[in-house]
């Protein structure tokens, strides 16, 4: 017989990386409920020409890494790299800008696809939290996502983490940037990677981002983009440092940022932590965008996004002794005899409707085995339900931990496991 095995790159995810990953997910929505954001869900899969207009045809995702297959049907079809196109392609092909002002914020979560190297925090079926705000040329909202993220590290007890943060500036001050870059490189061409060669003709900022070039550069005088901004985008961007400054966001300029991905415009920003070792993560990252909408047909609208690496802030928290996962108490209820079934049902529901978690045993056990059972699954609590205790209208509970034993009438179950 065959052996199965789950496909390189992808994971499983159980028992206490499950309950952690639902708990980030959990905050982060809860977090931008908070912040207005109403949550979206769009399809895994699009057609793939959305992500080639979107991400831009030199960039790495679609190069490299887009899962694309031809449907029954003859359509190539991708599996989503990312969030941002097919949120904007849903806004623009619903209209959600038709009865409502902007700017609009949204939400979402989900599974994304990208074929690369799987190694530890890069998987080729990952998840991102992340939300997109609609309809803004305000640095004000570039702040505030910002802000959003500091909220959520926050809840998740992740406080040592460093916003890096770069500008563009609007698309001339870009287009400087671009050939400032491309000038200076060209006397370095041959010492570059392959990939950078290439990049270097048909998209010279990304050499900056060349993880392969990376400490080759890290000695070099490179142009930055700040020395290529206008009057008015050096004053946002020095008002959104000193509005970050104010609100006590740990950031840095860093002058080598570029994001992956074309459409970014005006400020972009990742977000670092490091492990235990030091070693740094990347868990998300994000920017303003002002071409996105109008590329996929819709209206001249400016936006600002970001995304957050799950599986990343999974790792962090594994590591960590934390207390984000905090859990209800847990009761196993053992009725030992015919009878007792109805009063253990009825128990049950009491007790959950007090949001513990309540397990009924339903198999003809032995009261020995089904202690056991207690305590490999670490209940809290065991409820006894025999006949005698029947008779007397009471409950045995045990609790798992201390293994004091109690007596107790119905009306007092409730208040024996709140303690
Ligand atoms: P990197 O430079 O690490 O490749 P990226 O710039 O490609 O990141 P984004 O497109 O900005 O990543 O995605 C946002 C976040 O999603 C990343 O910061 C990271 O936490 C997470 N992420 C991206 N790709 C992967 C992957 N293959 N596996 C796990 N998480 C990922
Ligand atoms: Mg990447």
């Amino acid at each position: 017989m065959a052996n199965y095995i789950r496909c390189r790159g992808t994971l499983d995810i159980y028992d206490k990386q499950a309950l952690i990953v639902n708990k980030i997910i959990e905050i982060c929505k809860r977090v931008s409920n908070r912040f207005g954001y109403n949550y979206i869900q769009t399809p895994v899969f699009e057609q793939t020409e959305l992500f080639t207009r979107s991400s831009g045809e030199t960039s790495d995702i679609v190069t490299k890494e887009m899962y694309t297959f031809l449907d029954k049907g003859n359509r190539s079809i991708t599996l989503r790299p990312e969030g941002t196109a097919g949120v904007i392609r849903a806004v623009v092909e619903n209209k959600l800008y038709a009865n409502r002002d902007l700017p609009l914020k949204y939400y979402y979560d989900g599974s994304f696809f990208r074929y690369e190297r799987p190694q530890a925090g890069r998987y080729r079926e990952f998840m991102q939290f992340g939300v997109e705000v609609i309809g803004t040329s305000s640095i004000l909202d570039d702040v505030e996502t910002i802000l959003l993220i500091a909220d959520i590290l926050k809840e998740l007890d992740l406080n040592d983490y460093i916003i890096k943060i770069n500008s563009f500036g609007n698309e001339e001050c870009m287009r400087k940037f671009r050939d400032k870059i491309k000038n200076y490189l060209i006397s370095f061409k041959d010492e570059l990677c392959d990939d950078c060669k290439n990049r270097l003709q048909v998209n010279p900022l990304r050499v900056l981002d060349c993880k392969v070039d990376h400490d080759f550069f890290l000695n070099k005088d490179i142009p930055t983009a700040y020395s290529c901004l206008d009057d008015k985008c050096k004053e946002d961007f020095i008002k959104v440092q000193e509005l970050l400054k104010n609100e006590n966001i740990p950031f840095v300029v860093d002058n080598r940022l570029v994001r992956g991905l074309d459409y970014y415009t005006g400020l972009i920003f990742e977000v670092e932590i490091k492990d235990k070792e030091g070693r740094p993560y990347t868990v998300g990252g994000g920017g303003h965008y002002s071409n996105l909408v109008k590329q996929l047909s819709g209206p001249d609208y400016a936006c600002v996004g970001f995304g957050l690496g799950i599986n990343r802030l999974s790792l962090l928290l594994e590591e960590k002794e934390n207390q984000i996962i905090t859990k209800n108490k847990s009761i196993y209820i053992m009725p030992l005899c015919d009878d007792a079934y109805l009063k253990a049902l009825a128990i049950a529901k009491m007790l959950r409707n007090e949001d513990n978690v309540v397990v009924v045993e339903n198999a003809k056990k032995s009261v020995s085995s089904m202690f056991r059972y207690a305590s490999k699954n670490e209940f809290d609590f065991a409820i006894v339900l025999g006949e005698d205790e029947l008779k007397q209208e009471k409950v045995n509970i045990k609790n798992l931990k201390t293994t004091n034993q109690d007596l107790v009438s119905y009306d007092n179950i409730v208040n024996t496991i709140r303690g």
